[in-house]
């Protein structure tokens, strides 16, 4: 169930934020500290007007202290009298902090929310501590925690499996915590909050329009299938918009959702808990998920990066969809198909800025291509290594390290027919990798970064006549050849890498 949390200053703004919000939600939790203390009388007499708004919705009244993360900061005895006013006013629900003296409203018939909030972590004995909430059989026993790593989305993952015979809600605040807002069933929570547009209740939240829509919430079952992308930071990515409105057209039962990932190993202690059936690693994953692959792409083990890893019976397997997605867009804008249907690049140099995951998929793809490649870099070691590792692979084209640039020198960098951006230089259209590269004009230019695709590098370029390719036409190739990876996981159907 998906409970919107109202953030309104009044009760007109709060009635409008329910009815705007009406079509995604089943429940709302009245946050009556967010109130203005002028509004409060009426706040008992509210549950009326909520249920004018959206019949049938259920009603949860909240007033959250200051040091549970909201913002009531009146006196103790004012809150416990509101709290029992609002329970025999028609709220169906009521939350009670779990360390609450016993107040009227437990003995009301609303159903008691037993709340406990940790704002500066997660607990190490969560089950416990939930197991220890409910004073009374039917209350609902909740715990919102911090997450600070990877580990602890584990940990509220693990606690939730030992709570299913206990009605309870287990989530994780902040950007660790996401996934705990989305996964509600697998969770085996009642119910999950969320915010109108624009508004934060809490650390975390997504818009009820979010949670139905786009994660498709009402349909998860026992059956469903979970992809994620990880990643840090991840909350930019498009990812899931994309295989979750794919899965969605198509009526697969499966969800894809963003995880905040700092170390791989509980990457995968995470991916064994959900389970998740695959997933698309980011930056700074590629490379660190590599030694947890039992069998892997031979564009994986050339590029030694992986961008999707897949669930199969004899352990993780890794493909590469970047290089294929790299090479799609380049195939159509150099417009010389070669009997196969792509473009040769022998004869062809490339300057390739960057050195890190994405640089070794796109070296190895224009290389494979027959390219004569010169890799740029801000750290020239990193550089070299990549260079010694691609040569080694023995492809078509040659590979060197482009020394020039940078520290002042101007390059017109004759001879140079495609220019490749694979740094993340240009993300959220900030910098320019190679502000010291001058255009003639009859360049290929090709940014990877989509994060916007319009990127600095990509305007002056287009400025100088040069003929450009955007970021985001690479992620929908990469995007589109994942999917049907993921695809025929969910309808478990055999994989085809
Ligand atoms: P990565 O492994 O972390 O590599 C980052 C690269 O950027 C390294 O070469 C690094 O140089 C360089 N760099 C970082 N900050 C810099 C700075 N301030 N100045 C100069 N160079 C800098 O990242 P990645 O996975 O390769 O991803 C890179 C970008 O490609 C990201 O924006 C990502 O979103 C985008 N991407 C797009 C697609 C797509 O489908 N369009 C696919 C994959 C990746 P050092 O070696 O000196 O650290």
């Amino acid at each position: 169930m998906i409970f919107l949390t109202t953030t309104a200053a009044t009760i007109p703004r709060l009635l409008r934020q329910v009815r705007e919000q009406a079509s995604w939600i089943e429940g709302v939790e009245v946050r009556a500290d967010l109130l203005e203390p002028a509004e409060l009388s009426g706040v008992a007499t509210l549950a009326g007007a909520v249920r004018d708004c959206s019949p049938g919705i259920r009603i949860l009244g909240t007033i959250r202290r200051e040091a549970d993360g909201g913002r009531w900061t009146g006196e103790e005895s004012q809150r416990r009298t509101l709290l029992d006013r609002m329970s025999r006013g028609g709220f169906d629900l009521i939350d009670l902090e779990s360390d609450l003296p016993i107040v009227d409203a437990e003995r009301s018939g609303a159903t008691i929310v037993r709340s406990l909030h940790d704002l500066d972590g997660t607990p190490a004995n969560l089950a416990r501590l939930a197991r220890s909430l409910p004073r009374n059989p039917g209350e609902i026993a909740k715990v919102a925690v911090s997450p600070r790593s990877t580990a602890e989305l584990v940990a509220i993952f693990r606690a939730a499996d030992r709570l299913y015979d206990l009605p309870h809600v287990v989530l994780g605040m902040g950007p660790f915590g996401v996934p705990s807002r989305i996964l509600t069933r697998r969770l085996g929570n009642v119910l999950t909050f969320a915010s109108a547009p624009g508004e934060s209740a809490a650390p975390g939240h997504l818009t009820p329009q979010t949670l139905s829509e786009l994660y498709r919430l009402g349909s998860h079952g026992d059956a469903t299938r979970c992809f994620a992308v990880v990643g840090n930071p991840i909350a930019h990515s498009r990812s899931p918009a994309y295989h979750n409105g794919r899965f969605a057209e198509e009526g697969i039962d499966a969800v894809y959702v963003p995880v905040l990932v700092d170390d791989v190993t509980s990457l995968f202690e995470l991916a064994e808990v959900l389970p998740l059936s695959g997933f698309s690693v980011t930056i700074p994953h590629k490379r660190g998920v590599l030694a947890r692959l039992s069998l892997m792409g031979d564009d994986v083990r050339v590029a030694q990066a992986c961008n999707t890893v897949l669930r199969t019976p004899d352990g993780w397997r890794g493909v590469n969809t970047d290089v294929r997605g790299f090479l799609a867009p380049l195939d159509e804008v150099l417009d010389a198909p070669d009997e196969g249907g792509h473009a040769s690049l022998r004869g062809m140099s490339v300057l390739l800025l960057g050195a890190g995951g994405s640089a070794r998929a796109v070296g190895y793809a224009l290389l494979s291509r027959g390219a004569t490649v010169s890799i740029w870099n801000r750290t020239t070691a990193h550089a070299r290594a990549l260079a010694t590792d691609l040569a080694r692979l023995g492809l078509d084209g040659t590979v060197n390290v482009f020394e020039q640039g940078g520290h002042g020198v101007r390059a017109s960098a004759p001879g140079i027919d495609i220019l490749v951006n694979t740094t993340s230089v240009g993300m959220n259209g900030e910098g320019d990798p190679v502000p010291w590269y001058d255009f003639r004009g009859d360049e290929v230019v090709y940014d990877i970064v989509y994060t916007p695709p319009q990127t600095p590098l990509i305007l002056r370029a287009a400025y100088a006549g040069c003929r450009v390719v955007t970021g985001d036409r690479m992620f929908a190739a990469q995007a589109a050849a994942q999917y049907e990876l993921y695809r025929s996981l969910a309808t478990a159907d055999a994989p085809d890498v």
